[in-house]
């Protein structure tokens, strides 16, 4: 079956895998709704030049996804959608005992809460629609653990769950949930990263990402924003719809090992 011409709405679009993953439906006809909390003149203009390279629907609606109630007003104002990729992230990296509150609060309400609020939204226009895919960018930090990143570890880890739990009650419906779990992908997200990984071991920048990121992923390469969206689009198919309540895996062998 052809995606084409349904609409897709992917949280946290206006950069990196969000926007990866919003260039290849686009590429696939269909039509997308961009969101992000800053709604500068660039969104806009994103949108539009999108709109125009692809020939669909590319909008930008605004919505702070650390908020309940805009999460819910993303979907309503984009009328509902066919696919919903909960993709919003942001990450803090400390020590339990000196993790700041408000980062934790941000980290699981971002990361989380944003999920559970539009998949509540979203599945009762898929129900009326008949056909529906959830899709969350969780992580390998949704399977695994690493120090300092407790609620970045913890978010991922309840996006896992909140997959097969929305996969569990869509089960006997044309509907699936399923997440993606990327390992290390050079987005903005990752890049913040490194400057202070290169002051704590004292490395340069091509040291931290082949010493420190890459040690994770046996295939010693990032996955790219395109692997990710052909990844959604796959998950988005035919061939994927008895694919549900399930993660694959985008991390060149990190969760193998
Ligand atoms: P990124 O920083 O490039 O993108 C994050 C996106 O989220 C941006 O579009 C930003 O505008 C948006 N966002 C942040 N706060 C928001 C808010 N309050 N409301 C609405 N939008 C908000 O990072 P990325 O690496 O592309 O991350 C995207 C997702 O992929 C995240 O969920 C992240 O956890 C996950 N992920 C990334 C990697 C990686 O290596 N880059 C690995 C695993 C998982």
């Amino acid at each position: 079956m052809s995606l084409q011409g349904k609409t897709a709405i992917v949280t946290g679009s206006n950069s990196g895998i969000g926007l990866g993953v919003a260039i290849e439906f686009a590429k696939a006809g269909l039509n997308v709704v961009l969101n992000s909390f800053t709604n500068n003149d660039e969104d806009h203009a994103l949108a539009a030049k999108l709109s125009e390279e692809h020939g669909t629907h590319v909008q930008y609606i605004k919505a702070d996804m650390s908020k309940a109630e805009e999460c819910r007003g993303l979907i309503e104002i984009a009328g509902g959608c066919d696919i919903l990729v909960n993709n919003a992230g942001i990450q803090h990296v400390a020590p339990i005992q000196d993790f700041p509150t408000e980062k934790w609060d941000a980290i699981i309400a971002i990361n989380l809460n944003s999920a559970f609020h539009t998949t509540a939204a979203a599945l009762p226009h898929m129900r009326e629609r008949g056909w529906g895919r959830v899709i969350n960018i969780a992580s390998a930090h949704g399977l695994t653990a690493s120090p300092f990143k407790s609620a970045y570890v913890a978010a991922k880890h309840g996006v896992v769950g909140l997959t097969k739990v929305t996969a569990l009650e869509t089960a006997e419906e044309p509907i699936t949930c399923n997440a993606i779990c990327p390992g290390y992908v050079l987005t903005p997200l990752v890049e913040a990263q490194i400057p202070d990984t290169m002051k704590e071991y004292g490395m340069d920048r091509e040291e931290v990402i082949k010493n420190v990121m890459l040690t994770r992923q046996p295939s010693k390469d990032f996955a790219t924003v395109e692997q990710l969206g052909g990844t959604a689009l796959f998950l988005s198919s035919d061939a994927a719809a008895q694919i549900t309540g399930t993660t694959i895996s985008v991390d060149g062998g990190w969760t193998a090992l």
